[in-house]
């Protein structure tokens, strides 16, 4: 790993590290939930989706929902990470009106998935980030506050869905390795096709974990956690905040007390929901109405196969492959729908072109429009069609931006529009002396410095000569004619 950039907090003389670890929720990309037939739809009305195990009625019981099981190998694989043979599903006791069970069920000791790896592209380098497990448990109803003047509702669709609690080693150091991070884990899932990362609806959320130590200093601080943050940026304000909150009181000479808190988005600031000596004693133990999950070396080997290329080792092969440098690659694959569109332009076109149309001026049009690749409104198809006008001399790559700016109003044919708007490049040499000539008989002043050595002046006949063909001449051309003739 080359130079790691560290991000300090300073008070006076003295530095402080951050150490950052996070416990990702994934809801599991299922239709149905972890335990019951419940459909887990976003989106339905309140308690519609509720089946009589998820309203923990007496002598329900619980069935294993073996794709979820499939679900959490797979993210396994992809985090790199050791798939444990023998697992447990504990009950997690606690009270809460929108835990009908009283307990969820959770893994504690025995989690399904082991220790693992996570890559993250740092603009200093590649860092690795330990994984310490990945578990399957359900995730609770949901309490609805602001509905009602007087009474909180419930509304129990979520209730039994199956989530993946991802934990982190205390790796990350700053706001934006929690960035990187984030979105690298996210990536692998939707590669995988495990969770659809949708942050908006709930798919994705973590608890925040925020310690500091004086720089250098090798043992961790007293770490807060900060509950259910459901935005990048907004772990990213609570992380700033918070590791300055527990800065201030080590100036102080104060202590940092264990603590769960809440980050105030509105205030920017986190605060105290319990500390550690209110803090919950679950009385975990083995869920009675389940047996140990018990998974074979088949069961594994058979997942292995259905495991497609991941973002890593998509960004080695596009490297080596098509010669693209470690940042476009990165680029590129980040995202799947990102990747499947660059391998469809490429199929019929110029691979370094396709790379910097795409990175360029086809992601500047998706961010201005505020639009995923998914919904592009300019096909890979024609994309590739407009890179091969480019690369054929048809027209210039200046020309080539007008015609992608009509081609991103209804995804038209780029050679039509070429046509009907009559932008084809001018390469033929007699049509682009006449230009020539005239550019050079309007400025003989200029020719005369030219020739007694003024060389800079080259550029302005070029631009004179693109001027005057309304920006339709091959420049290349119109470079080696222009040269000849001023010498
Ligand atoms: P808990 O049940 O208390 O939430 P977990 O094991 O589920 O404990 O998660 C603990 C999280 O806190 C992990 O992501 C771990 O990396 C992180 N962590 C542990 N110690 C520190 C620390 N000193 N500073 C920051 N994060 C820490
Ligand atoms: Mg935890």
């Amino acid at each position: 790993m080359s130079k790691v950039e560290k991000f300090l907090i300073k008070r006076g003389n003295n530095q402080y590290e951050v150490v950052i670890g996070l416990e990702v929720h994934a809801q599991v990309n299922s239709k149905s939930k972890l335990f019951s037939s419940s459909s887990t739809k976003f989106g339905a009305e309140p308690n519609t989706q509720v089946s009589l195990v998820d309203a923990a009625f007496p002598g329900m019981l619980p069935v294993i929902n073996e794709f979820c099981i499939k679900q959490a190998i797979k993210t396994g694989i992809g985090l790199k990470a050791k798939i444990n043979k023998r697992s447990i599903f504990d009950r997690k006791n606690y009270f809460y009106a929108d835990l009908p069970q009283g307990y969820q069920i959770s893994q504690y000791k025995y989690p399904i998935v082991g220790e693992g790896t996570v890559i993250l592209d740092m603009p200093y380098g590649q860092k690795k980030v330990g994984i310490e497990r990945l578990h399957l448990e359900q995730d609770a109803g949901k309490s609805i506050h602001d509905m009602d003047p007087k009474n909180t509702l419930v509304d129990l669709n979520r209730s039994g869905v199956a989530l993946m609690e991802i934990v982190s080693k205390p790796d990350l150091t700053s706001p934006e390795e929690v960035n990187v991070y984030i979105k690298k884990v996210r990536s692998i899932m939707r590669y995988l096709g495990t969770c659809d990362g949708n942050m908006q609806e709930g798919s994705l959320r973590a608890d925040v974990n925020v310690s500091v130590k004086r720089i250098g200093e090798s043992k961790l601080g007293t770490r807060c956690e900060i509950k259910n943050v459901n935005s990048i940026k907004f772990m990213q304000m609570a992380i700033t905040s918070e590791a300055n909150r527990q800065v201030d009181l080590i100036e102080e000479g104060k202590q940092i007390d264990q603590e769960t808190r809440l980050f105030d988005t509105k205030k920017n600031e986190t605060r105290s929901m319990r500390s550690k000596e209110d803090a919950h004693d679950y009385r975990y133990f083995p869920d009675p109405d389940l047996l140990p999950l018990e998974i074979t070396d088949d069961f594994i080997q058979k997942i292995k196969t259905e495991i497609p290329e991941l973002p890593d080792e998509k960004k080695s092969r596009f490297i080596e492959k098509f010669n693209l440098s470690s940042y476009e690659a990165n680029i590129l694959v980040s995202d799947l729908d990102t990747s499947k569109y660059f391998e469809t332009v490429i199929e019929n076109s110029d691979v370094k072109l396709s790379s910097n149309w795409i990175t360029g001026e086809l992601f500047a049009l998706l961010n201005e429009k505020n639009l995923e690749i998914s919904q592009s409104p300019i096909s890979s198809k024609n994309l590739s069609k407009l890179i091969n006008l480019i690369k054929d001399g048809t027209i210039s790559g200046k020309i080539a931006k007008t015609v992608f700016e009509i081609m991103a109003d209804g995804d038209k044919n780029p050679v039509d529009i070429i046509e009907e708007k009559g932008l084809k490049q001018q390469s033929d040499p007699k049509e682009l002396e006449k230009f020539i000539e005239k550019v050079i008989n309007e400025n003989q002043d200029k020719v005369k410095e030219y020739k007694s050595g003024k060389e800079k002046l080259f550029g302005f006949f070029v631009g004179q000569v693109m001027q005057a063909s309304r920006g339709k001449a091959n420049p290349q051309l119109v470079n080696e004619i222009l040269k000849k003739k001023l010498k």
